[in-house]
């Protein structure tokens, strides 16, 4: 599943080539893929009729809408549009927002496509967005519209668990409100980071993996923030000393930033937006290598199963100390 640096990496590579595009039509291929508040259809779960009708209504509201703004929020990808409509996508296991033109071949397994149009700057928009980031909050004025080829966003996903939530700006608010995606690993600062902690019971990596607590890591970020930061997966957050707790938050943050400069780790199916694999995957420490020895101490690493996750440790490095619950 795509984590923190994956995502951030698609949105800024998908930052430059569409922002200030109008969307012209959207084909929906899959129609369980497209959600809204109030009407949350399960992977599982077939749509029903009111489904169908309601996504015509919902997905229309978009058309002719301008995408102002493009962020992260913890593993989802927020879309904002003018005049308050907002598309939240989580890619879940195997989803991909890929960049094309209209003529590319269909790739088996796309489920949605925006049709956007060509906007208003020769070059697609590179010399006025590119590398630019704008955080949550800032936006474009609809008017610097880019300008070049008509394009399309496409969203494939094999194992269909992903979805595109439409949804206006009450409702993204009332989301981040009801405490249910918590702050960002890179901008807690450590004495935000030390006493949300500190509340916490149960095993550390499992606190790390919860979207509420912090928004943003998985498997593979957690197990090489604790192999790193020399902590083991089942320790009690009300146990770790402050110094050690000091040195979770800087190898957390430093690990997702490296990640992110080298474009996340493509393990399974996770490409950017112009369909390039990234390479962290190759800087795991820990992840990924049972069997092989600790770069620090020799030891084999073991994969263990903490939090319900394979977990990878290194027996040494990483001493046990158990929870207490
Ligand atoms: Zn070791």
């Amino acid at each position: 599943m795509p984590e923190l640096p994956e995502v951030e990496t698609i949105v800024r590579s998908l930052r430059p080539c569409i922002l200030g595009r109008k969307i012209s039509n959207i084909k929906v291929f899959l129609p369980k893929i497209i959600r809204w508040p109030g009407n949350e259809t399960h992977a599982h779960e077939e749509p029903s009729a009111e489904h169908h009708e309601g996504l015509a209504a919902e997905y229309e509201e978009l058309i002719g809408k301008t995408l102002i703004n493009i962020y992260r929020l913890g593993k989802n990808i927020i879309l904002q549009f003018s005049q308050g409509q907002y598309a939240r996508i989580h890619l879940k296991m195997t989803g991909q927002l890929l960049v094309n033109l209209p003529g590319d071949p269909l790739k088996k397994h796309t489920h949605v496509i925006f049709s956007l149009d060509r906007g208003k700057s020769p070059d697609g928009g590179k010399s006025l967005y590119g590398g630019q980031s704008l955080d949550r909050g800032q936006s474009l004025d609809g008017g610097k519209s880019p300008d070049g080829e008509k394009l399309e966003l496409r969203y494939r996903d094999i194992r269909q668990f992903g979805y595109i939530q439409i949804m206006t700006e009450q409702e993204l608010a009332a989301l981040i409100e009801g405490n249910s995606i918590g702050p960002d690993p890179l901008k807690i600062s450590f004495p935000c980071f030390l006493a949300r902690l500190r509340s916490k019971k149960g095993k550390l990596k499992a606190v790390l993996l919860d979207q509420a607590f912090l928004a943003g890591l998985g498997n593979i970020y957690v197990d090489e923030t604790l192999y790193q930061a020399g902590i083991h997966p089942e320790s009690s957050p009300l146990r770790l000393s402050d110094e050690k707790i000091l040195s979770l938050h800087q190898k957390m943050q430093s690990i997702l930033l490296s990640a992110i400069q080298h474009k996340g780790s493509s393990i399974r199916d996770y490409v950017e937006s112009s369909g390039e694999q990234g390479h962290y995957q190759d800087l795991h420490q820990v992840y990924g290598r049972a069997g092989h020895p600790c770069l620090r101490c020799g030891t084999g690493i073991e994969k263990i199963r903490v939090a319900g996750r394979g977990t990878y440790i290194c027996p040494r490095c990483q001493r046990v100390k158990r929870c207490e619950v």
